[in-house]
């Protein structure tokens, strides 16, 4: 399939391709029409109109045909659809909503409230959002819009969810793989489903941060920072440059940031309440010429060594990871306070090993004693005790005899190591997924109202209701335990 994939989504594509056969139109979503419609009264609210504009960013990332329908009425909503439309490349119609034809289009997003003007038959994603609540729903949505209550993590957060539903319509996802979305509230404050909209984001000073990475999930952490009604100093750590192959997956790109450092960008971007900072280099150079204590890290990483470095080299009051599979989102917080676990015991380094146990288990996610089990079969308790990256692909294999599973896996991981990291599987709405938990974890933290769990992760096809809450503990013998008083010793020096 790869030969005729733009380098553009080559990410994305790697991602869907993990779906299988339970995407049987994944040759061909591209051909596919999306309407993204709204109504003057839903309009006229700010979350609103960011989950707006954020679909249009979203959706433009990887559609090939989406049309905006706008009521005369928007005004202001219209001029910014069209200066996004144009960067974007994307068609844009300006007509009364009531005269939208929804069948003519592969699949409809509408951002709407209860009370609209929208003539709602057919197969339509409805999006909405209020405080820390974003709805998403197969029915006009009931919640209320008042622009005081802007939430950029929720808006956003909603229309990632909206995305997803999508483009499971234009995939046509099997309901045994992730069905529709019916009625969904769920609440980003909490990490669970529910009604409670929680309180007002409070305008709140922060400490010195740290975003290492702007990446997938490093820019749509840029992207929410933008509108947190957050101040203080943010450094943001890439040694990187935009790519043509980052155009699908990193929320603000357009054509004309290609070849520029993405720490630049980045920066750039989030700068608004908060003073951004980007520094292209590595991170262990640019620790090396930063003085200043760093108590508040978000880590938007890829790779577990990474991961082991910023963790052990800065040791911060918080650590705020994001990851993701190809449609897993997660976040990780390790409080230096609290009894959690941190990056270290969480990722496990794959083991190097010419024993042909631990290369299958390796290469599949199953555990060493599971791989010596050859004539049993894939469980639900394997994926949830596989490393993360792993999960969506043994997930796809539950009920499989483990030994082919295991033959699957060895030649997969071997035809992986020959990909450049271009081909990660990644797609904009499950990395922007990790970044409003991440953003969520932050403001939770900065207010003092830290969550019970240390872990919450979810398949965005499945959506957030179903997602893991862990309360998870430290490993024994990791040195966050360990060498807890040299650690201590060394935070001591550094705050
Ligand atoms: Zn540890």
């Amino acid at each position: 399939m790869q030969e005729q994939v733009p380098l553009a989504l080559s990410r994305f594509y790697a991602a869907i391709s993990d779906l299988g056969s339970s995407a049987p139109e994944a040759h061909k979503f591209r051909d596919k029409t999306v309407a993204l419609i709204s109504s003057s009264s839903a309009i006229s609210s700010r979350n609103a109109r960011y989950i707006l504009l954020s679909s249009i960013r979203l959706l433009s990332r990887l559609c090939g045909q989406i049309t905006v329908h706008l009521p005369e009425a928007a005004l202001e909503a219209k001029s910014e659809c069209e200066a996004l439309s144009e960067l974007e490349g994307v068609e844009f119609f300006y007509e009364s909503s009531s005269f939208c034809d929804y069948r003519k289009y592969d699949a409809v997003l509408c951002v709407e409230n209860f009370d609209s003007e929208v003539n709602h038959e057919g197969t339509i994603t409805f999006v909405g959002s209020y405080r820390w609540l974003a709805q998403i729903s197969s029915k006009p949505i009931r919640l209320p819009q008042e622009d005081c209550d802007f939430n950029p993590i929720a808006a956003y957060g909603a229309a990632c969810i909206a995305v997803a539903d999508v483009f499971k319509e234009l995939l046509q996802v099997k309901a045994t793989r992730a069905s529709k979305l019916d009625d969904l509230c769920f609440s980003f404050y909490s990490l669970s489903a529910g009604l409670d909209g929680g309180a007002s984001l409070k305008g709140t000073r922060a400490s010195r941060m740290l975003l290492i990475g702007a990446g997938a999930i490093g820019s749509a952490v840029a992207y929410i920072l933008r509108e947190m009604p957050l101040y203080g100093l943010l450094d943001i750590v890439d040694y990187q440059k935009y790519g043509i192959e980052n155009l699908a997956t990193t929320i603000y790109l357009n054509r004309h940031d290609i070849g520029k450092s993405k720490s630049a960008v980045a920066a750039n971007y989030a700068s608004n309440h908060l003073i951004a900072v980007g520094h292209e280099a590595k991170l262990e150079d640019w620790l090396r010429t930063n003085q200043s204590p760093l108590p508040i890290v978000l880590a938007a990483l890829d790779n577990i060594p990474a991961r082991h470095f910023a963790q052990q080299s800065i040791w911060p009051d918080i650590l705020i990871d994001g990851a993701t599979g190809s449609f897993l989102s997660q976040v990780i917080i390790h409080r230096w306070s609290a009894t959690d676990p941190c990056l270290l015991c969480l990722f496990e380094e794959p083991v190097k090993s010419s024993d042909a146990d631990q290369v299958a288990a390796v290469a599949t996610g199953l555990s060493v004693t599971r791989a010596t089990q050859r004539h049993s079969n894939v469980t639900v308790d394997d994926v949830n005790a596989a490393p993360v990256a792993q999960r969506e692909w043994l997930k796809q294999r539950i009920g499989k005899e483990i030994c082919s599973v295991i033959q699957e896996g060895i030649a997969s991981s071997i035809s992986s190591e020959s990909q450049p990291s271009t081909f990660a599987p990644a797609a904009p709405f499950v990395a922007g997924l990790s970044a409003c938990m991440m953003v969520a974890s932050l403001y939770r933290y900065l207010e003092a109202q830290a969550p019970e769990f240390n872990r919450f992760q979810f398949d965005a096809l499945i959506g957030p209701a179903a997602g893991q809450h862990y309360k998870e503990v430290p490993k024994p013998g990791c040195v966050c335990q360990t060498r807890r008083t040299n650690i201590e010793a060394f935070r001591n020096n550094q705050f």
